[in-house]
Formats: structure tokens, C-alpha cells, sequence
């Protein structure tokens, strides 16, 4: 990239989609109007090439997509409704403009489905990897952001749908490329790990009840993520490996024992996983059926130290949180 002005204009969004804004791109900061009835969410996240994405597995479009899907995400597990995001970009002399340009229509595809203005950001060299961050902004009604740690013995353990896929289709990429030759079922996979979607509605529609929730999003694993919820509550959860929402067995070269990892370790499936008591459940299921959302009970919450146990057919194992963890290899 030669002129950063000229990026930056070609960025900027021609029109916005949140009233309350202000001053967008192209003074020193946003500005937009606080909401009086409500408390903001805010969060940030960022992908490094080589690191959380690779060229021969996500297109540029696809990794601005996910970028900003991996913040909403976040949200999601909040309860809130997305508004507002900005972007840094830390740019190698490896990526082309056009390159750039579509990673801002992936991000901006996503935006316009959920309703969000891009409000700013910055723009830097990079020697080798491209850096992308995004600072995403939502609000919540007040008082009804959906935290970790409201879990209670007697809940019942909930995720929002199936488990695995993204692991999958990365398995698949990484053995073929995304130029390789797919079946149907292996090309449904590969599109969770390239286009995850994010479970805002589901947040949404949880945190408008009102009830208890203890909530989380899963992007390092189920495991790993309902431990954090077992953590931040102080409570012991039993999941039932049985009640897991696996992906398919037809058309994929996986063994249930793998489907089971990618779903405990995989990660990046972007579902949420949650407790509540049973009564919430019940109608809080009858809701989600009406509005075509999926809350799938998976286990229970007993009073005990911070730990998550797995039921199979054979015996009762702690799990550990063996998801990707960057600052462990090999
Ligand atoms: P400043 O020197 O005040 O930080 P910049 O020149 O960095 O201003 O940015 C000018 C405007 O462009 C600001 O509104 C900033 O938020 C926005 N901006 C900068 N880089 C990006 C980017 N990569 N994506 C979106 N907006 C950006
Ligand atoms: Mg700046």
C-alpha cells in the first residue's frame, strides 16, 4: 500500500446504519450518542497471519469475515446487540490492494447483516504477518449483560447448536488447501471454519428474558470454555458425551472418537455455551423453536470445586483445557 489517506477514504463506509453516530471516519475520534436505558460492550480481538489464519486457508475476504465474527462472538456471549466496530491493520509489504480491499467487503458483509457502522481505526506497516484488530462496541439493556459466573447447582448445561465443524473443515484445508477437491458434506465443514456466523440472535434473545444465565462463547473448545464458566461460577458441571451435538458421520473421513475432540478441543465454532435452571430452560427452548434457534441441553451443574467432568458410556473423566493455546507448542 503506497498512500494510507487514500486506503483509509476507500474504507470509509458511504452510509451508516446507527443513528447515534455522530463523527465517524476521518476526524481524531468517533463520536455517538449514549443510551440512557442501557450499558455498553465493548471488546477486542486480533488475528495474526500464520498464527490464527493462513492464506492457503481462508481467502482475504473471509479472513475480514471472521475477524469481525470472532468480536461478535464475543458480544453474543454478552447478550448484546452489535453496533459499532473499528479496525487496526499492521500491513506487509505481502499484501496486495485489492487484497485489502476485499477483507473490508468480508468484514462489511457481516457488519451490514448485523446492523454495524466500521467507526474507525488505524493503519500501520507490518515486516512480514498482516495484523488485524477489531475493537467491537455493542449495548445491552442495562443490568442484563450475560456474565460467566452466574451459574448455580441444579442448571442444566446448554450450547446453541453443533460442535466440531470448524476443526473439521481446518483438518481438511490443511491436508488439501482451499484450492483441493471436496464432497458436499466435507464442503458444509469447511464453510464453518471459513464463514463462522457468530450467535448474536441467541445472546439477544437470552438476555431479553431476564433470567439467570451464566454464558460463554465457544472459540477455543468446549471444554476449555465450559471450564472458564465453571472457574468464574465456582460450581462443577457433568457433561454427557452422549447429549454432544456432533457433526455428521456420512460423507466425512472422521471416527466418533475424533468428532468427540473436535468438538471438546477443536474450537472455533462460535456457538454459546451457558446454564440455566430448568423452568428457564423449558421456555426459553419453546422460544428459540418459534424463532428457529437451537438450545441443546448437554450436562448439569453440581456444587463442588471449579472443575468439568465428561460422562461417556465407560466412566466419568475431568476434562482439561486442551484447545489451542498459542503460548504452548509442539
Ligand atoms: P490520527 O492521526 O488522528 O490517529 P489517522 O490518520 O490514523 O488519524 O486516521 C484518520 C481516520 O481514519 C480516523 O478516523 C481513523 O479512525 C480512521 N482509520 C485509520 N485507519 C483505519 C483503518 N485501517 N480502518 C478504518 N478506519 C481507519
Ligand atoms: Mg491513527
Amino acid at each position: 500500500m503506497e498512500d494510507e489517506f487514500a486506503f483509509i477514504s476507500s474504507v470509509a463506509p458511504k452510509e451508516t446504519l446507527q443513528n447515534r453516530l455522530k463523527v465517524g471516519i476521518g476526524d481524531d475520534a468517533a463520536v455517538y450518542v449514549g443510551k440512557s436505558d442501557s450499558d455498553e460492550v465493548v471488546c477486542v480481538d486480533t488475528m495474526v497471519e500464520g498464527i490464527h489464519f493462513r492464506r492457503d486457508t481462508l481467502t482475504p475476504f473471509q479472513i475480514g469475515r471472521k475477524a469481525l465474527a470472532i468480536n461478535v462472538s464475543d458480544l453474543a456471549a454478552m447478550g448484546a446487540n452489535p453496533a459499532f466496530y473499528l479496525v487496526s491493520l499492521a500491513i506487509p509489504p505481502t499484501w496486495k490492494n485489492e487484497e485489502l480491499t476485499e477483507l473490508y467487503r468480508g468484514m462489511n458483509e457481516l457488519a451490514a447483516e448485523l446492523g454495524m457502522d466500521l467507526i474507525g481505526g488505524d493503519t500501520t506497516a507490518a515486516n512480514e504477518s498482516l495484523v488485524i484488530t477489531i475493537t467491537a462496541i455493542g449495548t445491552v439493556r442495562r443490568d442484563q449483560a450475560l456474565r460467566r459466573s452466574n451459574a448455580k447447582a441444579g442448571d442444566i448445561v446448554f450450547v446453541t447448536g453443533e460442535l466440531g465443524a470448524s476443526a473439521a473443515g481446518l483438518e481438511l484445508l490443511l491436508e488439501r488447501t482451499r484450492s483441493g477437491t471436496f464432497s458436499e458434506e466435507e464442503k458444509a465443514v469447511i464453510k464453518k471454519h471459513q464463514e463462522p456466523e457468530g450467535q448474536v440472535q441467541a445472546g439477544r434473545v437470552m438476555a431479553e428474558r431476564g433470567c439467570r444465565i451464566a454464558l460463554n462463547d465457544i472459540s477455543d473448545g468446549l471444554a476449555s470454555e465450559a471450564i472458564e464458566l465453571a472457574e468464574a461460577s465456582e460450581k462443577t458441571m457433568i457433561l454427557k458425551e452422549e447429549w454432544l451435538p456432533l457433526i455428521p458421520s456420512h460423507g466425512l473421513p472422521f471416527s466418533y472418537r475424533q468428532r468427540v475432540d473436535f468438538a471438546l478441543n477443536g474450537g472455533e465454532d462460535f456457538q454459546l455455551v451457558g446454564t440455566m435452571g430448568r423452568e428457564d430452560y423449558e421456555q426459553l427452548k419453546a422460544v428459540g423453536k418459534r424463532s428457529g434457534l437451537s438450545f441443546l441441553e448437554i450436562g448439569y451443574v453440581e456444587e463442588g470445586p471449579a472443575a468439568v467432568y465428561l460422562w461417556t458410556r465407560e466412566e466419568k473423566r475431568r476434562l482439561d483445557k486442551a484447545g489451542y493455546n498459542h503460548f504452548r507448542r509442539g
